[in-house]
């Protein structure tokens, strides 16, 4: 998708830290990280948000949240734990309308979610 951020980062026009890639998703270092592991985790079809998932995603987004909790064990963040979220919208201050999933470690996380 055109003058999308996170396609161009999957289409390497834009670079960024990569830590784990495979067909269907691309996880990548936050830009601005707020706890000391930040990942964003995002299919590599353009899909604006969780707001618009259609039914045929399901498999995509399953495979997607497998990873992640892969990928924290990796990180090491499983067993003090840690947080997934996706911002969805205008009340949600998602700011890139590109499903992501932030994926948030490495200390303890604040009580309120915002
Ligand atoms: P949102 O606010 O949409 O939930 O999250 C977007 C995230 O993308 C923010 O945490 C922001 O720091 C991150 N971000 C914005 N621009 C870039 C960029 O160019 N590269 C990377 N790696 N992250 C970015
Ligand atoms: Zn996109």
């Amino acid at each position: 998708m055109k003058n999308c951020l996170f396609c161009s980062i999957i289409n390497q026009q834009i670079p960024a830290a990569v830590v784990y890639e495979d067909e269907f998703m691309l996880v990548i270092k936050d830009i601005n990280p707020q706890a000391p592991v930040h990942l964003l985790c995002m299919p590599k079809t353009h899909i604006t948000g969780l707001d618009t998932l259609k039914e045929n995603d399901a498999v995509l987004i399953g495979h997607i949240m497998l990873k992640i909790s892969e990928i924290a064990k990796q990180q090491g963040l499983a067993e003090a734990g840690y947080r997934v979220i996706s911002n969805v919208g205008q009340n949600g201050r998602q700011s890139v309308r590109h499903l992501h999933f932030h994926l948030v470690g490495g200390r303890e996380l604040s009580e309120t979610l915002g």
